[in-house]
């Protein structure tokens, strides 16, 4: 496995420190969302509509986690850096910017439209 195009230990490093600060923020979602609702009525529309927007931000970390736990599962099988959707590779430049793409840009671009 010497001829990867990226430092597995390093690649798998970064993926944990964006694991952990995803981890964190749906830690810091949870501990808001004990808090009790003001019992003023446009205090409490306001506080929803936080919850709402609290609500997606959980989600994206949620997914993001998961995104995670997939790359560094496809590190510990060799398969990391390669599109799950046509085995091309992701390319370093992508997997720089988004370490845990499962797609190279093409197959991503093809998802998203
Ligand atoms: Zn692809």
């Amino acid at each position: 496995m010497s001829d990867t195009p990226f430092d597995a230990a390093a690649v798998r490093k970064k993926l944990m420190e964006v694991k952990a600060e995803m981890s964190r923020r749906v830690d810091r979602i949870h501990e808001h969302a004990r808090d009790p609702l003001e019992a003023d009525s446009a205090e409490q529309a306001a506080q929803l509509g936080n919850v709402a927007v609290v609500a997606a931000l959980e989600a994206e970390a949620v997914e993001e986690i998961a995104e995670i736990d997939a790359a560094l599962q496809r590190l510990e099988d060799g398969r990391y850096g390669i599109c799950i959707s046509c085995g091309e590779d992701i390319g370093a430049a992508r997997l720089a910017a988004r370490p845990a793409s499962a797609e190279c840009l093409d197959c991503a671009e093809e998802h998203s439209r």
